[in-house]
């Protein structure tokens, strides 16, 4: 229990106001009828789609493969089914945390005796760029089909520009490569996904696109983008002054947590929502998924993260409805393995665990020129993540080595035993 707070088990037939109707949303409305809930859950979303599933917007739909309703999560049936009472096209616009009321923007007050936070994350742009014709970033299902619809207008010949080679920037390239189109990717860091999957995988995954005839740019600044006009296409120019030509442009430089409506409530807010072990913001009040940062007690210490995985989202929602429905007294501390998977040039990333820049690598399988190995990251001699490409057995093997934390040797056996 965190010093200070008092939140008394919810009451099976209170009121629940969840902001936010994602993933977290959704899943915490559904965990919370699992765990025997009957009162009412009233779940607020800003945009107008019902709770969509978001991987597929640079994966599946990006590519044509995969229209609209299919990346639904739950149809209108099924919330009213959940008894879940949906606002969509309703952003709140404030919280206040003390009485546990949210405040709509168009002017309604909705008090409840727990709120869920779930507001999810934004995407940055880069300075000046948001709105310009010909440059995209990718979160919602129109961002996903604007960039298809322009992509699928060059007719198989034309040059995307992608700047920033994280997940997101990785999948529009190879989605954007499987088209036949021409790619270039921009990326400030020397050695792209150093800081996540250290530099060894990074350069080894940056090989993986060189390979399938993506351009690579690493180490490289972005000045400023210049937009389409009816004179010219879109280009990106450089802090060295080249210009970079492209037809479409796409920015894939990270997010910003959805806490800007959250200003003057109570909360602390640091690069999201601060709460406890068991997900507390405050009484009566959590944050899951995109947006919560929140204190992970794990095999190898405690660190308080935000983690922007679709598996771990799905599990605060469900750890932070118990944590309602037991009370901060009770409430037990978040237990998990981050997993995380991508999806580029027809392989899958996976990685479990949260390894930091300064783990060690111990390549343990296959080969950069198979397109196809797992690593073992280790602290200290022990287990501290796992990561394969087109390696889903041996990754999930090593699930309850990164569990536990286990004795690196533990790894080493497991991979040399015949
Ligand atoms: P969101 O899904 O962002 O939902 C938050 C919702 O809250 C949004 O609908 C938003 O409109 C709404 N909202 C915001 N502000 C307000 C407000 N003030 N009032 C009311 N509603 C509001 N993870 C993986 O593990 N593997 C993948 O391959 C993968 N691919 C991804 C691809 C893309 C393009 C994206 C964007 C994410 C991907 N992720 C992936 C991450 C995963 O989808 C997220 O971790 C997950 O969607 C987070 O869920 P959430 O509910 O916290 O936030």
């Amino acid at each position: 229990m965190s010093p200070g707070l008092r939140s008394r088990p919810l009451e099976l037939d209170g009121s629940v106001v969840i902001v936010g109707a994602g993933l977290g949303g959704l899943r915490s409305a559904e965990a919370l009828r699992a765990g025997g809930f009957r009162g009412t859950i009233t779940m607020l979303g800003a945009e107008h789609h019902l709770p969509y599933d978001r991987p597929p917007l640079t994966k599946q739909l990006l590519a044509g493969a995969w229209d609209e309703p299919r990346v639904q999560l739950a149809s209108a049936d099924k919330l009213a089914t959940l008894g879940v009472a949906l606002e969509l096209g309703v952003a709140a616009s404030a919280l206040d945390a003390a009485t546990t009321t949210v405040r709509l923007e168009d002017g309604r007050d909705l008090r409840a005796d727990a709120v869920v936070l779930a507001t999810g994350a934004a995407p940055r742009w880069l300075p000046g760029t948001e709105g310009m014709r010909g440059v995209h970033v990718v979160r919602t299902i129109e961002d996903s089909t604007a960039l298809r619809d322009e992509l699928d207008g060059l007719g198989g010949a034309g040059t995307v520009v992608v700047i920033g080679a994280g997940f997101i920037g990785s999948e529009v390239a190879s989605t954007a490569r499987a088209k036949g189109l021409d790619v270039t990717v921009l990326e400030a860091l020397d050695v792209p996904l150093g800081p996540v999957v250290g530099d060894v995988v990074g350069t080894w995954v940056t090989e993986l696109h060189r390979r399938e005839g993506i351009e690579v740019r690493a180490g490289v600044a972005v000045g400023r983008v210049h937009p389409r006009t009816a004179a010219t296409a879109p280009s990106v120019e450089l802090a060295s002054g080249e210009l970079v030509p492209a037809d479409v442009v796409v920015i894939g430089i990270g997010v910003r947590s959805t806490t800007e409506w959250l200003e003057g409530s109570g909360l602390t807010i640091a690069d999201g929502v601060v709460c406890d072990e068991s997900l507390f913001a405050a009484d009566s009040i959590v944050a899951v998924g995109d947006l919560a940062r929140f204190r992970w007690h794990n095999a190898l210490g405690t660190e308080d993260v935000r983690i922007e995985h679709w598996e771990v989202t799905a599990q605060l929602a469900a750890h932070a409805a118990a944590s309602l429905l037991a009370g901060s007294a009770d409430a037990a501390p978040v237990s998990l393995v981050p997993y995380f998977w991508s999806d580029q040039h027809g392989r899958k990333i996976q990685m479990l665990g949260r390894p930091i820049p300064a783990d060690e690598v111990l390549h343990v399988a296959g080969s950069v020129e198979e397109a196809k190995f797992t690593v073992v990251y280790h602290r200290e001699g022990r287990v501290a993540g796992v990561l394969g490409v087109a390696s889903p057995r041996h990754v999930m093997l090593c699930r309850p080595l990164v569990e536990a934390g286990a004795a690196l040797a533990d790894a080493t056996a497991l991979f040399s035993s015949p």
